[in-house]
Order: C-alpha cells, then structure tokens, then sequence
C-alpha cells in the first residue's frame, strides 16, 4: 500500500520534472504546463507524503499489534492482553466475583441485580 503511493508519487513527480523539460525545450505552451505541472506536483508530494507516512507507521502498528497490557501498555508476548501483573490481577478480579456469587448468604444482598 505503502510502496505503491509512493511509486505513484514518485511518478507524478518525474511527470512534474518531464512537464518542466519539456517547458525548457518550449515543446509546451507556457500556461498549459503550469497547470499541469502544479497539479501532478502537489499531487506527487501528497503521494509520496502518504506513502512515507504508511512507511514510517507500519512498524509502529505492528508493534502495538505485537501486544500491549490492556492496563498499563507494557509490552507483553504476542496474543497476551495482560502483563503478568495485570493477568493474576484480572484471574484474582475473575475469581473474586465468581466467590462472591457462590455463597450467597455469607455476604448478604449486596451485589444481587
Ligand atoms: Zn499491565
């Protein structure tokens, strides 16, 4: 995706630079080609801008895909949600609320929907 913006602008602009060329030689007419050539100049830089902007974020979508604490978002091994901490704290969060519900009668009508 990346890569190909950035051909596309790379395009563009070697089109802007043949559109100047050819401005030199005077093979065009002058307002004609400036025109033309601010259009595939903006348009090429706003390409290659994009293109190195998907560039330059990609690693970091894949570092944050790699994995990160739902709680603190330190970094954890891939298809982990929690760091270690954060995951015994969530199963002792997980296995409190199962306690709660089980004896009913110890606690009294507290947390009854
Ligand atoms: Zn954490």
């Amino acid at each position: 995706m990346g890569r190909g913006l950035m051909s596309s602008g790379a395009f563009l602009l070697l089109a802007t630079l043949a559109l100047w060329i050819a401005d030199a030689v005077g093979s065009l007419s002058p307002a004609r080609d400036a025109s033309w050539s601010s259009w595939t100049l903006k348009g090429g830089i706003a390409l290659l801008g994009a293109g190195l902007l998907l560039r330059i974020l990609s690693p970091v979508r894949n570092q944050i895909g790699r994995g990160h604490c739902a709680v603190c978002g330190s970094a954890v091994e891939r298809g982990h949600v929690y760091c270690r901490d954060h995951l015994q704290e969530t199963v002792n969060a997980y296995r409190d609320r199962s306690h709660d519900k089980m004896p009913r009668t110890r606690r009294g009508p507290s947390s009854s929907s």
